[in-house]
C-alpha cells in the first residue's frame, strides 16, 4: 500500500504567491521514487484550492475542512460538492485546532464525515487526546472513532482514514512528539475500534496516519513502526526543503 504524506497549511501562508512558491518547490523536488511509493497531499486554505489545481501533476490536493450541507444559505461554508468540482480528492475533518476553536463536537464531525464521504471525498478523520496525564486517553479516541463514525456505511471505509494527533504533541501548543512505541500502541488500539465498527478487511486496509510534530530529522523514525501509513504535517509543511526530507523518505 501506498504510504500517504499529507500536509496541512492551516491558515497559512498569507499570499497566494507564496503558496504558489511552496507547492511549486515541493512538486518540483519530489522524487520519482517518493511519488510512486506515497501519494503526496498539499492542503491549503481552500481559498487557494482552485489557483493551485492547474499545478498539480505529483501531488494531490485536499481541504482543511467542509460542511455538512449539500448548497444552501450557510454563510462562509464550503459544501463536499464545491470541493470535489474543484479537483480536491481529500478533506481534513475534526481536526483538535477546530474542536477547541470552533467547538466543532463529535456530532459534528459525523455530519461532515457522512456528507464528505457521500462525495466520495475522501476523509482523514483526525482524533487525539489533549493529555496523557489521564487514564482516560484510549477511551477519547474510542469515543471519537465510535461517534465520528457513527452510522458511516461499511461500503465507505475504502475512503476513509485515521489521522492519530495527539493534542499535546502537535508544534503549535509548544509540543513535542509522541513515542515510536506509544504511537504503535495507540496504532494497534485505532484497528481494534474500527474493526468493531467496521469488521476485519476495513479494519485492516483503513490506513492509520500520525501527526505531531513530524519533521525531515524525526520522521524516519515514525514511518518505520508498524501499523503507521504516513503522516498528518503542520509546521514541517511550511517549509519545502523540511517537508520534502519526509516525502522523499518514502520508499522506505
Ligand atoms: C497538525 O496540527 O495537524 C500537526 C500535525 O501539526 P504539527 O506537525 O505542526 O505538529
Amino acid at each position: 500500500m501506498k504510504k500517504l504524506i499529507v500536509a496541512n497549511w492551516k491558515m497559512n501562508p498569507q499570499s497566494l504567491a507564496e503558496a504558489k512558491r511552496i507547492f511549486e518547490d515541493v512538486k518540483k523536488s519530489l522524487k520519482p521514487e517518493a511519488s510512486k511509493k506515497a501519494e503526496v497531499v498539499i492542503c491549503p486554505p481552500s481559498l487557494y484550492i482552485s489557483n493551485l489545481k492547474s499545478q498539480i501533476s505529483n501531488l494531490k490536493l485536499g481541504a482543511q475542512d467542509c460542511f455538512w450541507k449539500e448548497k444552501g444559505a450557510f454563510t462562509g461554508e464550503i459544501s463536499p460538492l464545491m470541493l470535489k468540482n474543484l479537483g480536491v480528492k481529500y478533506v481534513i475533518l475534526g481536526h483538535s485546532e477546530r474542536r477547541e476553536n470552533l467547538g466543532e463536537t463529535n456530532e459534528v464531525v459525523n455530519l461532515k464525515v457522512g456528507a464528505a464521504l457521500k462525495k466520495n471525498l475522501k476523509v482523514i478523520l483526525c482524533v487525539g487526546e489533549k493529555t496523557r496525564n489521564d487514564d482516560d486517553f484510549f477511551n477519547i479516541i474510542k469515543e471519537e472513532l465510535l461517534e465520528g463514525l457513527k452510522n458511516i456505511p461499511k461500503t465507505s471505509a475504502k475512503n476513509i482514514i485515521v489521522a492519530y494527533e495527539p493534542i499535546w504533541a502537535i508544534s503549535a501548543g509548544g509540543g513535542k512528539a509522541d513515542k515510536p512505541e506509544d504511537i504503535f500502541e495507540m496504532a494497534i488500539y485505532i484497528r481494534k475500534i474500527l474493526f468493531d465498527i467496521f469488521g476485519k478487511d476495513a479494519a485492516y486496509s483503513i490506513p492509520v496516519l500520525y501527526g505531531g510534530s513530524v519533521n525531515g530529522k524525526n520522521a524516519k523514525r515514525f514511518l518505520e513502526i508498524e501499523g503507521i501509513a504516513g503522516f498528518l504535517v503542520g509546521q514541517a509543511s511550511l517549509d519545502p526543503g523540511d517537508f520534502l526530507k519526509i516525502a522523499n523518505l518514502c520508499p522506505l
